[in-house]
C-alpha cells in the first residue's frame, strides 16, 4: 500500500470521528436536547462541518488522491472503489468556491422559515422568490460541478453515484406505462372498513413492547442500536457499532409507530451490516440512498404487510393488544393494504406512491431543463397531479408547498425513493427466487433467510460498486419495474 493511501485512509479515519460526533449531536437535538439548547448546538454543528470540509478539501489531499490514481490497482478491490470515492468527493467538494457554498447556506436557512411560513397560509407567491434564489445557486453548483447530458444528473449524482436522468425516464416512463390503470383498478375496489383496528387504544409503552419484539425478529441487534421517539422518524448511524432508530406514536393505532419502526430498521439492518471493519473508509459506506430505501420499504412492505407477517404476528399482537383477538389476519392483510387517493405523499399508499414522486421528478428535470419556470410551478403540479391521480389540487399546501426538500435547496433526492421501491421488489424476487427457503422461513417468523440474503449480496460490499452495478450483481439484473408491478398487483387487485 503506498504512502499517499496510507495517509488518505488514515486522514478518513479522523474524517469518521469527527462526522460520527456530528451524528450523535444531531440525533440528540432530535431526541433529547432541551429547545434552549438550540443555538449552541448550531455553534457546534457549524464548527465540526467546517473543520470536516477544511481538512477533506486541503491540497495536499488532492495530491494523496493523483499519487494514489498513477498507481495500479484491481478494478474489483475495495481499494480500487477507495481511490473512486475519494476523487468523486474530492472534486465535489473542492470544484465550488467557499463563497458560493456560503451563500447556499444562508438562502437555505432564510427559505426554510419562509417555506414553513408561505405553507401554513398556502401562499406559493410568499415562497416563489426564495425557491428561485435557491434553483439559481443551484445552477451555478451544476456548472462547477460538470454534467455530461443533462444537468439535473449532477444534482441527483450527490444521492444516487452513477444514476441519469435519462435513465431514469425510461425507468418510471415504463413504470408508470401500467401503474396508472393499476391504481385505478385499485382505487375501484370496495373499501375495508378497519373501524375495528384504528381508533382503539393502544398506550405507548406496549407498543414500544411489540415494536422491539418485532425489530429484534427481524435481526436488528440491540446491543448495538437502540429505537427513540421523534417527531419525524429517521435512522441514523453514530458509529460502527451504535445505530439509532426513531419513531412517533399514535395512542389511537399501533400501525402508524409498527410501519415506521420496520422502515428505520430496514435502514439500521442496512447500516449494522455494512463492514465494520471499513467503516471509516468510502468501501465500507452505504452505497446510495435508492439502496439504502430498498431496504427499509423491504421490511415495512414486502415483509411487514404481507399475509405471513399477520398470521405469525396477530396473535402476539392480541396478547398486548386484546381487541385485536377479534381480528383475522386476512382483515388486518386488508387493512395494511388499501389504496386511497391521496394529495399528501408521506401518507400514500405504497401503489399511489410512486405516481407522488415521477409527479416530483417530471417537475425538477423541467426546472434545471430550463423549460419551467419557478412561478408556473403551482399550475404544472396541479394539472399533471390530477392527470395521474384523478385529484383536483385546491390548496399550494397540499401540492408544491408540502414537501421541505425545495426549501433545504435539496433537488434530485426525490427519485431515490421510486428507486428504493423498484429496488426492493426487485432484491425480494431474487432473494425467494434463487432461495426458494427464505419463504418457508418467513411463513415462520424466521427473518434469517431473508436477513442474510441481504447481508450478502447488499450490506456486506458496501459501496464497491456502483448502485446499479451492485443490484446487477445481487440480482442478476438492475431492477426493472416488472417486479414492482408484480408485487403491487398481488397485493391490491389479487387479494
Ligand atoms: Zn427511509
Amino acid at each position: 500500500m503506498s504512502d499517499a493511501y496510507q495517509k488518505l485512509l488514515e486522514l478518513n479515519r479522523q474524517l469518521q470521528l469527527l462526522r460520527d460526533a456530528e451524528a450523535v449531536l444531531s440525533w440528540d437535538q432530535e431526541t433529547q436536547m432541551p429547545r434552549a439548547g438550540v443555538e449552541w448546538r448550531a455553534e457546534q454543528m457549524a464548527f465540526l462541518g467546517g473543520e470536516i470540509h477544511r481538512r477533506a478539501t486541503a491540497p495536499e489531499v488532492g495530491d494523496w488522491i493523483a499519487a494514489c490514481e498513477a498507481g495500479a490497482c484491481n478494478p474489483e478491490s475495495g481499494e480500487c472503489a477507495n481511490i473512486r470515492e475519494w476523487r468523486h468527493d474530492y472534486d465535489r467538494a473542492t470544484r465550488l468556491p467557499t463563497s458560493l457554498v456560503e451563500e447556499f447556506e444562508k438562502t437555505r436557512a432564510i427559505a426554510k422559515s419562509a417555506w414553513a411560513e408561505a405553507r401554513a397560509k398556502s401562499d406559493f407567491g410568499a415562497f416563489a422568490p426564495h425557491l428561485e434564489r435557491l434553483v439559481a445557486l443551484s445552477r451555478r453548483k451544476i456548472e462547477c460541478w460538470g454534467h455530461d447530458a443533462c444537468p439535473y444528473d449532477a444534482l441527483l449524482d450527490e444521492f444516487e453515484r452513477g444514476e441519469r436522468s435519462s435513465e431514469l425516464r425510461q425507468l418510471f416512463g415504463g413504470l408508470r406505462k401500467d401503474l396508472v390503470a393499476l391504481v385505478e383498478e385499485a382505487l375501484e375496489r370496495e373499501p375495508f372498513d378497519d373501524s375495528r383496528i384504528a381508533g382503539q387504544n393502544y398506550p405507548v409503552a406496549d407498543q414500544a413492547r411489540f415494536n422491539h419484539e418485532v425489530a429484534e425478529a427481524i435481526g436488528f441487534d440491540f446491543a448495538a442500536g437502540r429505537i427513540d421517539t421523534a417527531v419525524h422518524p429517521f435512522c441514523t448511524g453514530v458509529g460502527p457499532r451504535d445505530t439509532r432508530l426513531t419513531t412517533r406514536y399514535d395512542e389511537t393505532d399501533f400501525r402508524s409507530s409498527l410501519f415506521g419502526v420496520l422502515h428505520e430498521a430496514g435502514h439500521g439492518l442496512y447500516d449494522q451490516g455494512l463492514p465494520e471493519d471499513l467503516h471509516s473508509q468510502p468501501v465500507g459506506r452505504a452505497v446510495s440512498l435508492g439502496v439504502h430505501e430498498s431496504q427499509s420499504r423491504l421490511w415495512e412492505n414486502h415483509v411487514g404487510r404481507g399475509r405471513a407477517f399477520w398470521e405469525h404476528w396477530l396473535p402476539r399482537a392480541a396478547e398486548i393488544f386484546p381487541h385485536l383477538a377479534k381480528v383475522t389476519p386476512e382483515e388486518m392483510f386488508r387493512s395494511v393494504n388499501q389504496a386511497r387517493r391521496s394529495h399528501i405523499r408521506v401518507e400514500a399508499d405504497e401503489v399511489t406512491y410512486d405516481l407522488h414522486i415521477m409527479l416530483r421528478f417530471e417537475i425538477e428535470t423541467a426546472i434545471f431543463d430550463g423549460d419551467l419556470a419557478v412561478a408556473d410551478i403551482p399550475g404544472e403540479w396541479n394539472r399533471r397531479f390530477e392527470d395521474f391521480l384523478g385529484l383536483k389540487v385546491e390548496r399550494d399546501a397540499d401540492g408544491c408547498l408540502q414537501d421541505i426538500h425545495w426549501s433545504l435547496g435539496i433537488f434530485g433526492y426525490f427519485p431515490t425513493y421510486s428507486l428504493g421501491n423498484l429496488n426492493a421488489s426487485h432484491l425480494f424476487a431474487a432473494a425467494l427466487g434463487r432461495k426458494p427457503g427464505i419463504e418457508t422461513l418467513l411463513a415462520r417468523g424466521d427473518y434469517s433467510g431473508l436477513l442474510g440474503w441481504m447481508r450478502e449480496h447488499i450490506h456486506r460490499p458496501g459501496s464497491r460498486w456502483l448502485p446499479r452495478d451492485l443490484i446487477a450483481r445481487a440480482a442478476g439484473s438492475p431492477a426493472t419495474p416488472d417486479a414492482h408491478l408484480a408485487h403491487l398487483r398481488e397485493r391490491y387487485l389479487e387479494s
